[in-house]
């Protein structure tokens, strides 16, 4: 059994959404904290059921969630964060902190509704849902050392987390943000090509997730570079290199910078 976890703290979420609802289960299932110290409101029963049903304290409005809370993540939409920000401006006191996870949401417009608390922005990603997030997180100026710590495991408990400037924002979304849809999208092809070969759809889509699961443990796990890794399975007119000459034909890697490229530079047209 996991050891009980030694800092405590109340965490409130305004938005009970998927991001949050992935963020409490691993929470608790990692014993971050306990359900007990979880706490949310929602409009919709079955979503306060849901949150309930893990240990959570259900309240009735964003602004209890606010006043019971020591960490406050708003997991809204982007585009109603200022809203919900500017309602609850005057239960934003110096003794919270605010953890922005709206995609596009810059600190200094957190900044104009959060009062006298501390904030963080962070970038997660979808894979939240099965623990394998991908987070990068800024500190505002007057976020702590323990707030650091406290950011670090909630989203540690979700997946992995780096640290970066939020210039680098823009380039984050449009990398970690968007890029399990790049990749949802490479399994589907190699599933689809599997298929095209012979294979059953079952067994061709297996193989085409597990392979990407794989590839990317390799490229965590060994520490190798992926270059290093391609040329260990290229065996000389073999048949891995008559696969990657065709992906060269069809500018596979110049595609993947690309989406890269243009989901970022999206990203700052949005925000
Ligand atoms: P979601 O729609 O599942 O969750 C938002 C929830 O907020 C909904 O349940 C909605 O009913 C509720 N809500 C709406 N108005 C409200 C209000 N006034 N007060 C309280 N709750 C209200 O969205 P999500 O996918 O969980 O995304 C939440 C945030 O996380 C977004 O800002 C998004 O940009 C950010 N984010 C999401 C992802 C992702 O992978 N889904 C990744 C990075 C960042």
């Amino acid at each position: 059994m996991a050891a009980p976890p030694n800092d405590v703290f109340k965490l409130g979420f305004v938005g009970a959404g998927n991001l949050a609802e992935s963020i409490t289960r691993g929470v608790i299932k990692s014993a971050v904290l306990p359900a007990t110290s979880i706490r949310t409101t929602h409009r919709r029963a079955e979503r306060r059921s849901l949150f309930a049903s893990f240990g959570c304290r259900i309240l009735e409005t964003n602004a209890q969630v606010v006043e019971d809370s020591d960490v406050v993540i708003i997991s809204v939409k982007p585009q109603i964060v200022k809203q919900v920000l500017t309602e609850l401006k005057p239960f934003f006191t110096k003794d919270k902190l605010i953890v922005s996870i709206a995609a596009g949401i810059k600190m200094k417009d957190i900044k104009e509704c959060a009062g006298k608390s501390r904030i963080i922005r962070v970038m997660p990603n979808t894979p939240s849902a099965v623990g394998q997030a991908a987070s990068v997180f800024c500190m505002g100026e007057t976020a702590t050392k323990k707030d650091e710590e406290r950011v670090a495991k909630l989203f540690g408990a979700v997946g992995k987390v780096w640290t970066a400037e939020e210039k680098y924002f823009d380039a984050i979304t449009g990398l970690s943000g968007s890029g399990p849809a790049y990749i949802y999208l490479a399994i589907e092809a190699l599933a689809d090509g599997g298929v095209a070969a012979g294979l059953t759809r079952d067994l061709a889509l297996g193989l085409a997730s597990q392979t990407v699961l794989g590839a990317a443990a390799m490229v965590n796990q060994t520490g190798k570079h992926p270059g290093q890794l391609k040329d260990a399975v290229t065996s000389p007119a073999g048949t891995t290199i008559a696969g990657i000459r065709e992906l060269e034909k069809g500018a596979f890697r110049a595609s993947l910078i690309n989406a890269v490229v243009a989901a970022t530079d999206r990203c700052r047209e949005l925000s």
